[in-house]
């Protein structure tokens, strides 16, 4: 028996919509219904196909669904919260997306009170955007973490599990801060970083732009590819995920100025020493199967 029978999902941009079209392919006797904010998008999700349904506003969306899912950005999880609320069907479970869980867990949670609140987190993406960015095999081999509030309802913790599950991902159960916290090692601050360095390379005179591009070598080529990555989407996770980033931004702070240290007093041991533990890092990824050895060419 399929975990969920019409499934609800406001938001088709990169998420939305690759996970419209792996329910498509995994779950093909689901009823699907969708919405989004902006007419084009809309639009172009009747043009692709990706829903039985596209609704105006995301009240008229969730009025069967038994799951809905918010695939918006986490800094618009609480107006969609408002208008769905009195439209809700009892008993359906409310989940998302997004990439910070302690603030959606407390917006969700006081905005539907009495409703199955159960967020969750796939760890999968692109630096794209949008309804044509998506694509069905994006969840396939990935985790997702589900981040239940201490008194969820188990059973509907087990189906939104097996969703998941259905969809390709593996899934992980853990506490919405301890996901900030680990996120926040695994991928916030690594965006801060690539954003911090584009911007320091595009301020910077002496080099100009044009030799930035023509020179562009892997490392900086690869930064650039995550500092593509949506504005707003990421402008909410700082905003959302503040604490744990602060923390972490100072211990990096720290770090980075210990090999500054290191090369201005010439301590190679130091850097070949960090540089070889990080390689092994890179080896225990592969080794987990979260990404491949072929050289990268701009994937
Ligand atoms: P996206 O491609 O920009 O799509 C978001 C869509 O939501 C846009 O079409 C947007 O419309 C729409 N939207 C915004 N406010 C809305 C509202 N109030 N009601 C209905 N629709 C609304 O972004 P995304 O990458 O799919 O990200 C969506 C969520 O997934 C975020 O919470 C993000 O943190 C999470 N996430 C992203 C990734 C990733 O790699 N991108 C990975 C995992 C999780 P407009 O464009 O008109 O605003």
């Amino acid at each position: 028996m399929l975990p969920f029978a019409r499934v609800a999902i406001i938001g088709m941009g990169l998420i939305g919509s690759s996970l419209a079209r792996a329910i498509r392919q995994a779950m093909p006797t689901v009823r699907l219904t969708v919405t989004d904010a902006s007419d084009h998008v809309r639009d172009r999700v009747i043009e692709l196909g990706l829903a039985d349904d596209v609704t105006d506003g995301a009240g008229a969306a969730v009025v069967d669904a038994d799951l809905v899912i918010l695939c918006v950005p986490v800094g618009a999880m609480a107006a969609v919260a408002a208008e769905i609320g009195p439209e809700l069907a009892p008993d359906s479970v409310v989940s998302d997306v997004g990439s910070v869980k302690e603030s959606v867990l407390r917006v969700l949670s006081e905005a539907l009170p009495g409703a199955h609140v159960i967020p969750a987190h796939p760890v999968a993406g692109t630096e794209k955007s949008g309804p044509d960015a998506g694509f069905g095999e994006l969840f396939r081999g990935r985790w997702c973490i589900i981040t239940p509030p201490p008194r969820a309802d188990q059973m509907m913790v087990e189906r939104l599990g097996e969703f998941w599950h259905r969809l390709g991902s593996k899934v992980d159960l853990m506490d919405a801060a301890h996901h900030d916290r680990v996120l926040a090692v695994t991928s916030h601050l690594p965006h801060l970083i690539a954003y911090s360095i584009v911007g320091t390379a595009s301020d910077m005179e002496e080099v100009t732009k044009s030799e930035v591009i023509k020179y562009s070598a892997g490392g900086f080529r690869d930064f650039t590819r995550i500092a593509a990555s949506d504005p707003v989407m990421w402008r909410d996770v700082f905003l959302n995920n503040r604490d744990a980033v602060l923390e972490l931004l100072g211990r990096f702070t720290e770090d980075l100025v210990a090999l500054q240290r290191a090369i201005r007093w010439g301590e190679g041991d130091a850097l070949e020493s960090l540089f070889t533990r990080t390689r092994a890092i890179r080896r225990s990824i592969i080794d987990e199967g979260q990404d491949t050895d072929k050289p990268d060419f701009g994937r």
